[in-house]
């Protein structure tokens, strides 16, 4: 069996919705109107309201400025708290450990959830393979028994610990489950597939993407950032106006901040 992970995959569980109702009713209490720009989605519109609440600039005091052009002048001023508001969610899988302890480090305006190898049976751990080995028959063969091998060796260690009657005497059966796969962990390659829930506002996405996005040698970096900012800018391409994907010397694409 190939011990290799399907590829990566980026599922958006949640984007900000902006509430028309709350909106109104509070311009309403304030004596005041907006003028919206149509062409704006829910996030840039909530980052737009809540960049104006902030000066009250509306009605008479509300500049011609598009969404995209205000958000610009929020992002150029340094004012990007106000960009904090919006916030997704993505499921992210087909990633490795590795990769997922490198993410993790982010820890203004992120949150995350994420596959536990305690309470999850790895017996039919698959691992993700650099893309750096693809067209090389033997080091592909060398990676795939490694993985092969460490697998097997975590399914044994299992087994055998199962069979220990002192540690059904010792704990409880969550907790000796619990003491049996932390010791075979410990013989998962770094590359095991993993998945992980990510929830995180754009200013944090913007720090991510402009330090992560643009790491020549650094594959699962480079491919997470691109396939968030492809959804981000679905979703919100005036928050993310400066930032590009490109494709690099190596023909892969990547993450590149415009300013
Ligand atoms: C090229 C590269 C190489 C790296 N190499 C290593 C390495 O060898 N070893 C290693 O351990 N890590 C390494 N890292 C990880 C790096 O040190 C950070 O932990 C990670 O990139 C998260 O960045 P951050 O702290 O800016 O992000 P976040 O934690 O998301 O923080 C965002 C911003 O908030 C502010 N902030 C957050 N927390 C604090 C705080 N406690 N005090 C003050 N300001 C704060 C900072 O301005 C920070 O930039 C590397 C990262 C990169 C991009």
């Amino acid at each position: 069996v190939s011990p290799v992970a399907r590829g990566l995959e980026v599922f958006v569980l949640a984007r900000p919705v902006f509430q028309d109702e709350a909106a109104l009713a509070f311009l309403r209490a304030e004596q005041e109107t907006w003028r919206e720009d149509e062409t704006a989605s829910d996030a840039e519109r909530l980052v737009e309201l809540a960049g104006r609440v902030c000066y009250m600039s509306f009605g008479a005091r509300q500049s011609a400025r598009s969404n995209r052009e205000y958000i610009g002048n929020l992002i150029s001023q340094g004012h990007e708290s106000v960009l904090e508001h919006a916030a997704w969610t993505f499921v992210i899988t087909g990633v490795s450990r590795t990769f997922t302890h490198q993410l993790v480090r982010h820890r203004a305006g992120f949150s995350f959830s994420q596959l536990s190898q305690q309470y999850h049976d790895e017996r039919a751990a698959t691992a993700v393979r650099p893309g750096l080995i693809a067209g090389d028959a033997e080091l592909t063969q060398l990676w795939e028994r490694h993985v092969a091998e460490s697998i097997e060796a975590y399914r044994r260690l299992v087994d055998e610990l199962e069979e220990r009657d002192e540690l059904a005497e010792q704990h409880s059966p969550k907790e000796r489950m619990r003491a049996i796969r932390s010791a075979a962990r410990s013989l998962l390659p770094g590359s095991v597939e993993t998945k992980i829930v990510v929830t995180a506002n754009a200013r944090a996405l913007r720090h991510f993407l402009t330090s992560r996005g643009s790491l020549t040698g650094d594959e699962e970096m480079r491919r997470v950032s691109v396939a968030l900012l492809r959804e981000l800018q679905k979703d919100a391409p005036a928050l993310f106006q400066d930032f590009a994907i490109e494709i690099a010397s190596d023909r892969e694409a990547l993450v590149k901040r415009l300013s």
